[in-house]
C-alpha cells in the first residue's frame, strides 16, 4: 500500500506546480508533508501517539522558503512544538531549518555533522539564489546524536547510520509506532543514487542490508522523497534488484527511470559499475557467493563478498 499524500505528485513535474501539501496524518502521532519540490518530504512524529499536539520530532523539514515558513505557521497552529530535530544526511534538501521551530536540538550523525560544517559553502551554493539569509544562517547547523538511540521527550528513536548515498547517512526506527524513516532510499520516485566514491556502489548494497531488518517490521516506511508505504519489502527488492541489474551490466526494468532527472543519474551509476575495482566486485559477486540468499534476511551478495576486510574499498 502506497499512502496518496495530497502534494505527492506522482507522475508530474513537481517544480510545475505552486502549493505546497500541509501536514497529512499518515498513521497515529505520524504527520508527513510533501514538498513541491522533488517530492521531498517532512516527517513529524508527534511524542504522544494519542495526542494530535504537544512536543514532537522534526525530521528533514523542507525544502522551498516558503514551504518552510508554512510549516513553522501549521505546527504552530496545530499546538506542535518541534522538541528535536533529526537530519538524515548531509545533502541541502535534508539540512534545512526555519526560526519557526525554535532553537531544540538538531541531531545528526557525527558524519553528517562533520560534512555540514566542513561543506558549509558548497552547500549554501546548492540552495541557489535568493534564499533567506535567516534560513541560510541556520543551514546543517546540526549537532552529533549522542548514542545510536535519540533522546528526546518521545519514543526512541535509534538512528541506523551506514553510507549509502552519501557517508553518515541515517536512517530512523521509531520502535512503538513500527515506523521507519529512510532518509534518500526506498523511493518510489527516486532510483537509488549512491555518491561518487570508488566503494559507492558497494556501500549502497550494505547499507541496504543495515535496513533490511527495519524494513521486514516496519508498518511505515517514509522515504526522503516520495510516497510513504507500507509496503517497504517491495521498495527494498526495487532497489536491490536496479543495482543487480548495473552491476550485471543490464538495463534495469525501472519505472523510475522514466521520472525527471533519473536518466541522467543512471547514467552516472552505469560509469559508476564500470570502474576497474568495482569490476573486481562484480567478478567475486558471480563466483556464485549470492546463490541462496534471501533478499531480506542475508547480507547482499556484494556486501558480503567485501565483509571482513577491515575496509569497505573492493
Ligand atoms: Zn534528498
Amino acid at each position: 500500500m502506497t499512502f496518496r499524500l495530497p502534494g505527492c505528485l506522482c507522475g508530474k513535474r513537481a517544480d510545475t506546480l505552486s502549493l505546497m501539501s500541509r501536514l497529512a496524518d499518515v498513521a497515529p502521532g505520524i504527520l508527513v508533508a510533501t514538498s513541491r519540490r522533488d517530492h521531498t518530504t517532512t516527517t513529524v512524529v508527534i511524542a504522544d501517539r494519542g495526542a494530535r499536539s504537544g512536543p514532537a520530532l522534526l525530521i528533514d523539514p523542507s525544502w522551498e522558503a516558503d514551504e518552510l515558513a508554512a510549516l513553522a505557521r501549521e505546527l504552530s497552529d496545530r499546538a506542535l512544538v518541534p522538541a528535536a530535530g533529526l537530519a538524515t544526511h548531509a545533502h541541502y534538501d535534508h539540512l534545512l531549518w526555519h526560526p519557526g521551530f525554535g532553537t531544540p536540538p538538531r541531531w545528526a550523525s557525527a558524519e553528517t555533522a562533520r560534512r555540514a560544517r566542513e561543506e558549509r559553502p558548497s552547500l549554501i551554493t546548492s540552495l541557489g539564489p535568493g534564499w533567506p539569509a535567516e534560513l541560510i544562517a541556520l543551514l546543517g547547523d546540526v549537532t552529533p546524536a549522542p548514542g545510536a538511540m535519540l533522546a528526546w521527550a518521545g519514543p526512541d528513536v535509534e538512528l541506523i547510520i551506514h553510507d549509502a548515498h552519501v557517508p553518515g547517512h541515517t536512517g530512523a526506527w521509531v520502535a512503538d509506532r513500527k515506523l521507519l524513516i529512510a532518509g534518500d532510499m526506498l523511493s518510489d520516485v527516486e532510483l537509488p543514487l549512491p555518491d561518487n566514491q570508488p566503494d559507492a556502489l558497494a556501500s549502497y548494497l550494505a547499507g541496504l542490508d543495515r535496513l533490511a531488518p527495519f524494513v521486514r517490521r516496519a508498518a511505515l516506511v517514509v522515504p526522503g522523497h516520495g510516497a510513504p508505504t507500507a509496503d517497504g519489502s517491495a521498495r527494498l527488492d526495487a532497489d536491490r534488484r536496479y543495482l543487480d541489474a548495473v552491476l550485471a551490466g543490464r538495463r534495469p526494468a525501472d519505472p523510475r527511470l522514466d521520472n525527471p532527472d533519473m536518466a541522467q543519474a543512471h547514467r552516472a551509476t552505469v560509469l559508476l559499475a564500470r570502474r576497474p575495482a568495482v569490476t573486481q566486485a562484480r567478478q567475486v559477486r558471480s563466483s556464485g557467493r549470492c546463490k541462496g540468499l534471501s533478499p531480506l534476511t542475508a547480507p547482499h551478495p556484494m556486501t558480503r563478498a567485501t565483509a571482513g576486510r577491515g575496509s569497505a574499498h573492493l
